[in-house]
């Protein structure tokens, strides 16, 4: 859905009609059902992106518990990918000099343009939040 586009007031968001004389000249939508259309698409759309990250993100913790459970260290991202490991899809980032470390839920890991490495799982993770959790820039 396209917020960006600029059309004329006097117009219907949902159908694109003009909207009649005599409503509201702030009226965005011609009638009530165009504006339910409207509304309804952007709760579906944003749903559908809601389920899309948590099965990227439920994806990468799998790959990466297998990893810890395999004692695997350090891994090829190219490999990872290979996998379905969608990189860009993590619960924090904390940017260092040489390399990013992310943390996807309670696992941690340190990653470079070509490896993930340091994979760790968290300590007390889903216990009360400490600084260990908060991201610093
Ligand atoms: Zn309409």
């Amino acid at each position: 859905m396209d917020y960006e586009v600029e059309i004329s007031s006097s117009h219907c968001l949902e159908c694109g009609d003009e909207i009649a004389y005599g409503k509201r000249s702030d009226s965005k939508f011609c009638s009530d059902r165009c504006k339910n259309r409207y509304h309804n698409r952007a709760v579906s759309a944003m749903r559908h992106f809601r389920e899309k990250s948590d099965r990227a993100l439920e994806k990468n913790h799998r790959i990466l518990e297998e990893l810890l459970e395999e004692g695997v260290n350090t891994m090829d991202l190219s490999l990872l990918l290979s996998q379905g490991f969608q990189a860009e899809y993590v619960t924090s980032v904390i940017r260092g000099r040489s390399s990013l470390t992310m943390s996807c839920y309670d696992i941690q890991y340190r990653m470079t343009g070509q490896k993930i490495f340091g994979i760790r799982r968290l300590r007390g993770f889903g216990e009360k939040r400490t600084n260990n959790y908060i991201c610093k820039k």
